[in-house]
């Protein structure tokens, strides 16, 4: 018989990405030819460090959460104190401080006028939760509706409601025919807003209407202007149809505002909010409603409850962390570090724009995008994504192309010398690949 105390310790001869290998399967990653997976031991603000002491810029903020970067001394000390105080507790028919308390804090500073917060554990929940009150509302008023309008290119998440909602693409090819039906319409613009509007006023079926506002994240970090979305809300708005902004990468500052839909005049009914809302410590999410939606599910009948929930639902640690992660966000100097990065971003983009290799470059807030020209080679599976991906990490930056876009989303704490240091690079970049 083997000891199996034995078989628990690792193999002392195997380094930590042998040992990955062996072991773990990765997300987005093609494990047949992906690159060895690099093993970070430590981060401090806007720096990981991997096991030889090299130190990378997390310049994507580690997958849009990390908005304040890495071991952030004010979110650690609070997530240690909630540790020993109580670290989770079943959040139906119990509540907590820092669940009620985020609440609290989060609902006045949102756009519009939400009035109440369900928890969840990731933008993709968030997203199902947002659509399930949307269909289940209709239901419960005894008008049901069941289409959803949402944008080509969109990303929504990865269960199976959210990628129903999302663009058809590489990620949802395999599951297509079993997604949901849903009405896809163009990003608007000048050419197409009165069409799209009308397209619009004349649904008749349509439960709500679902966008990432200004910003489309994993579609390309594809960008159009507030006021257009304005006019899509208010057509969606006189056809009765709820709006849902799905504001999982552009919250807590990404834009420039807090809230990318602080510059519309037409609010949601509904926001969907995670990765920063942790400061980027934690999984949680968040979907918040106005009453008009609530009380639609308040009633002696038990079919008109919102039957949804997860085992971590509104985790203490979790939401001590986003009130701490608050704490940092509505501070002066960080509404001043997000305004530096946004002129340091309008100026490298004035310099860029010329290069023969840029095809189109655009910003949003914080967000920077440079398209590369490829002729017409453009898939996501070209391997100049992964040139670029390994000429940045070579030179200690962490960038994720999103095929032949390079994109810069950096914790809000980054320094010029660091914005520079990735501008130069991709300049370098620019000439040489
Ligand atoms: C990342 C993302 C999601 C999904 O969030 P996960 O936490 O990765 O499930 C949903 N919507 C948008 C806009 C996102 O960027």
């Amino acid at each position: 018989m083997s000891d199996i105390s034995k078989l628990q310790t690792p193999s002392s001869e195997l380094n930590l990405t042998e040992r990955d290998s062996k072991v773990i399967w990765h997300p987005y990653t093609q494990m047949k030819n992906a690159l060895p997976h690099i093993p970070i031991v430590k981060g401090e603000g806007v720096y990981v460090f991997d096991e030889n002491g090299k130190r990378y810029i997390d310049a994507v903020s580690s997958w849009w959460v990390n908005i304040h970067g890495h071991a952030h001394p004010h979110i650690a000390k609070k997530v240690a104190e909630q540790l020993n105080i109580l670290e989770h507790v079943i959040f139906a028919g119990f509540t907590h401080e820092p669940a009620v308390l985020l609440a609290e804090r989060l609902l006045p500073i949102l756009p519009g006028k939400q009035d109440k917060v369900f928890y969840t554990d990731n933008g993709s929940t968030a997203v199902e939760v947002a659509l399930k009150m949307c269909l289940q509302y209709w239901d419960n008023k005894g008008k049901p509706k069941t289409r959803i309008l949402a944008f080509k290119n969109a990303y929504h998440g990865d269960t199976f409601g959210a990628m129903s909602v999302s663009g058809r693409s590489i990620f949802t090819d395999a599951f297509n025919s079993l997604l949901f039906d849903v009405d896809f319409i163009d990003l608007p613009n000048e050419d197409n807003i009165s069409h799209l509007t009308s397209y619009i006023s004349q649904l008749t079926d349509t439960a709500c209407f679902i966008f990432e506002p200004l910003i489309l994240g994993s579609g390309g970090m594809l960008m159009y202007e507030a006021k257009y979305l304005d006019e899509l809300i208010a057509a969606s708005k006189q056809a009765g149809i709820l709006i849902i902004a799905d504001e999982v990468m552009t919250g807590f500052g990404r834009t420039g505002t807090y809230f990318a839909c602080e510059k519309l005049d037409n609010k949601p009914d509904i926001i969907c909010l995670s990765k920063g809302l942790t400061g980027g410590t934690m999984p949680l999410g968040i979907t918040t409603c106005t009453d008009e939606i609530f009380t639609a599910f308040l009633s002696e009948d038990k079919l008109k409850t919102l039957y949804h929930g997860h085992s971590f639902t509104a985790n203490p640690i979790a939401c001590v962390a986003s009130l701490a992660s608050l704490d940092i966000l509505l501070q002066k100097e960080t509404l001043a570090n997000i305004k530096r990065i946004e002129a340091k971003h309008a100026a490298f983009l004035l310099e860029i724009k010329a290069y023969p290799k840029v095809k189109a470059v655009r910003q949003t807030g914080t967000i920077i995008a440079i398209e590369w020209e490829t002729g017409n080679e453009t898939s996501y599976l070209s391997n100049l994504r992964n040139l670029l991906y390994s000429y940045f990490l070579e030179k200690g930056i962490i960038l994720r192309p999103l095929g032949n876009i390079i994109y810069i989303l950096p914790p809000y704490i980054i320094s010029d010398e660091d914005l520079d240091y990735i501008y130069e690079a991709i300049k370098s970049a620019l000439v040489e690949i």
